[in-house]
């Protein structure tokens, strides 16, 4: 029996390699042979214990990779082509047809990547997995497979910039300068906005400064709205993007809305305590509040055009490599406060 070996969380704070079943390839399905796998905050929540999730746990869902076999009725891709891993759509219910696939209602029917007893999410920590076609995108050859294990995040938050319908000379507020932060700006920035960012971090503070941003605000000593009434005429941003899951920030984050303006929920919120909201000042100043999860396959090949295409700079957000052997590492690393990305080589 030919072997995958998996990198896996059996319990909170305790990580395990372990040999897994290399699977085999199905009918619509191809074996994905994985040479990239990025560490995302969900992977170290999960290994930290801030995310329940079911243990043994099989992370990585942030994924590029060569395809080894193709099963039977495969069209798109062919043994060799690098490709990048999306979500688990089922491309079968009325989400995923409809263009809402971050919805899909078929995720948790969907068959095994890999033989595991226990909770895979992504399972880019396993060397092989059998996929449906459909959830991969292939890639030109001559894109970075490091870059490319970055997709998924980059989709996410291109995802939340679309829904947050950005237009040329709109101001836009980016709460957080963690990697969906920068990715915002940096997407906002190509939709013609201008960026404000609020940060308490001096070192983040500077790389928003560097990757363009038009001011930055420290809201440890600095009113946020009141920063931003003062650069905007008074009138507010125009879209404000939460990127943090704190809940203090959103009563400012709303006060901080130009009418008209949109309010994009990002970040998932540990708190499932909700705020008061002024139903009628939402009403009269006809602002929107925008919740937006994970990429659909439209946002993934938006991400990967915007990677092969060298219209983001991958290695701004890339922290450090480390071989698929340096595993422990490799999440040692990506816990270090300030830790943007930490990419696993196989
Ligand atoms: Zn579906």
């Amino acid at each position: 029996m030919e072997k995958a070996r998996a990198l896996i969380i059996p319990a909170q704070n305790r990580l395990e390699f372990t040999e897994l079943e290399k699977p085999g390839v199905r009918d619509y399905e191809v074996l994905l042979k994985v040479k990239a796998c990025s560490l995302c905050t969900l992977d170290r929540r999960v290994f930290l214990g801030t995310r329940a999730r079911q243990f043994p746990f099989l992370g990585g869902h942030e994924v590029s990779g060569i395809v080894e076999a193709c099963g039977d009725g495969v069209v798109g891709v062919q043994k060799g082509d690098s490709v990048i891993l999306t979500s688990a759509y089922c491309n079968q219910c009325e989400m995923d047809r409809t263009g809402r696939g971050t919805q899909c209602i078929n995720k948790a029917k969907e068959p095994q990547r890999v033989n595991f007893n226990g909770f895979i999410q992504g399972g880019g920590l396993c060397e092989y997995l059998s996929v449906p076609a459909w959830q991969v995108i292939k890639l030109d050859p001559a894109v970075d497979l490091d870059h490319a294990a970055l997709t998924e995040p980059l989709a996410c938050c291109i995802h939340s910039i679309n829904k947050g319908r950005i237009r040329l000379g709109d101001t836009v507020v980016v709460i957080g300068m963690g990697i969906m932060g920068y990715f915002h700006m940096k997407l906002a920035l190509l939709r013609g906005a201008r960026v404000i960012v609020s940060e308490m971090d001096e070192a983040r503070r500077q790389k928003a400064l560097e990757g363009g941003a038009h001011a930055v605000l420290d809201p440890s000593g600095q009113d946020l709205c009141e920063e931003v009434r003062k650069l905007t005429g008074g009138l507010g941003a125009d879209v404000v993007v939460n990127t943090i899951p704190s809940p203090a920030v959103w009563d400012s984050a709303i006060q901080t809305l130009a009418p008209y303006g949109r309010l994009i929920a990002y970040s998932s919120q540990d708190s499932k305590t909700p705020i008061g909201v002024d139903f009628g000042m939402m009403h009269s100043r006809e602002i929107e509040f925008i919740g937006t999860l994970n990429p659909t396959i439209e946002d993934n090949d938006m991400a990967v055009k915007l990677i092969a295409y060298g219209l983001i700079d991958m290695e701004e957000v890339i922290d450090g490599r480390f071989s698929f052997e340096q595993g422990k590492e490799a999440f040692a690393a990506a816990m270090k406060p300030g830790a943007y990305r930490v990419i696993i080589k196989y």
